[in-house]
């Protein structure tokens, strides 16, 4: 918002000007942000609208001759006029962006603060201090369009996925009916830290990627809500196959998930930390929910040394979960290195950009989770609960 710093225009008292005049002056003061795609740089004010900034104010006076009376007021602006004038101009700013009257602009007229991926080269929205403006660019075409909608609605092997997907689901497995659980109420909290950690994680991923280009500040605190959401997806899914997994063994199972508490919590506050979301820590975030996410192998060791490999497999629903690590690993590992676009800069700027598979990854890969316990329940529900079979923990 504030690297505008509003040159001054002599056009009278701040009175509304004449369209014409209104529109050159807002391109000459937004410049790049409201130009065609590919134009650079602020443009030219022109000589019909009498527009210059103030510190231009000697030159132009030949170039575009100001009438006797404005040329008193030219005289006459203040220091406080100039912010009157400044925050008009970004009043009539905001009002367009309400109207959606703003193109996408190329990467490298971006703001510092809104500059993460440089091989996606243009598609990008201008920054926007408008609520409403970021809310209806999800219906337009840009860099986040395929971002906002694999995690808020989207389709992926023609099933709706993200947000609304897991949250149907979640309310689906609520209202179960109860004799389908040994332990109704132990056994639904434990699928339902799954389904808050997934309808939390996809929900802070759309909201951020949709609200991203609205400010500096904004920006930053959704990125931390959306690493954050990360963090609860990993620490929720670990719960109920924890859960299913150690149904017998109380002591291994409360250690695990007291340590993927604590390595989760630890990961939520590492998010706070505001450099964590820059571009330079991309392999930093990556290393770090990759590190959370693959802490499972150690139950995994443990299982599959007490239970055998073939139980592991069967019982376990280790391919499953196996499946799911590989989707993860491959979605974390395309997020980091940035691929395909850094081998095609500018060919990915809209669709099929490396954050995007990533996105349709982690849903995925949440989805076999979800599969893979389901299995780990229906076993347990087979068995009736019970722990009398000291082969399986
Ligand atoms: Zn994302």
């Amino acid at each position: 918002m504030s690297s505008h710093k509003g040159p001054v225009v002599a056009q009278g008292s701040g009175a509304p000007a004449g369209n014409r005049e209104a529109d050159t002056v807002e391109l000459a003061e937004l410049g790049p942000l409201l130009e065609e795609q590919g134009k650079r740089g602020v443009a030219s004010p022109t000589k019909g609208g009498c527009v210059f900034p103030s510190f231009l104010q000697a030159e132009e006076e030949q170039a575009c001759p100001v009438p006797q009376e404005e040329e008193e007021e030219v005289r006459v602006l203040t220091l406080p006029l100039q912010a009157h004038h400044a925050m008009e101009k970004m009043e009539e700013f905001v009002y367009k962006v309400w109207e959606g009257r703003w193109r996408v602009i190329p990467y490298d007229v971006l703001p510092d603060w809104l500059k993460d991926n440089d091989y996606l080269l243009h598609g990008h929205r201008p920054p926007m201090p408008s609520f409403r403006a970021c809310f209806r660019s999800i219906f337009r075409i840009h860099t986040e369009t395929g971002n906002i909608w694999t995690h808020l609605l989207g389709f992926f092997a023609l099933r709706p996925v993200g947000f609304v997907l897991f949250l149907f689901l979640g309310i689906l497995t609520m209202l179960r009916p109860n004799m389908y659980f040994m332990a109704p109420l132990q056994e639904k909290v434990v699928f339902g830290m799954f389904f808050l950690g997934a309808v939390l994680c996809l929900s802070f991923s759309w909201l951020f990627h949709t609200v991203y280009c609205h400010s500096e500040k904004v920006s930053r605190t959704f990125s931390k809500l959306d690493y954050s959401g990360i963090a609860l997806l990993i620490m929720g899914s670990f719960v109920p196959w924890l859960y299913y997994s150690f149904y017998c063994s109380p002591r291994p199972r409360l250690i695990y998930l007291s340590a993927v508490c604590v390595l989760g919590i630890s990961a939520i506050v590492a998010a706070q930390w505001d450099r964590f979301a820059t571009p330079k820590h991309r392999h930093t975030r990556a290393g770090v929910f990759l590190g959370l996410g693959l802490s499972g192998v150690v139950p995994t060791m443990h299982f599959t040394i007490a239970e055998g490999f073939v139980k592991a497999t069967t019982v376990g629903q280790m391919g499953w979960f196996f499946l799911m690590a590989v989707m993860y690993i491959t979605g974390a590992g395309l997020y980091a290195a940035r691929i395909p676009e850094r081998f095609f800069p500018g060919k990915f700027d809209i669709w099929f950009q490396s954050h995007q598979i990533f996105h349709v990854l982690v849903v995925a890969a949440a989805f076999v989770h979800f599969y893979g316990v389901s299995n780990l329940q229906e076993f347990r529900y087979g068995l009736e609960g019970g722990c009398t079979d000291d082969s399986l923990l």
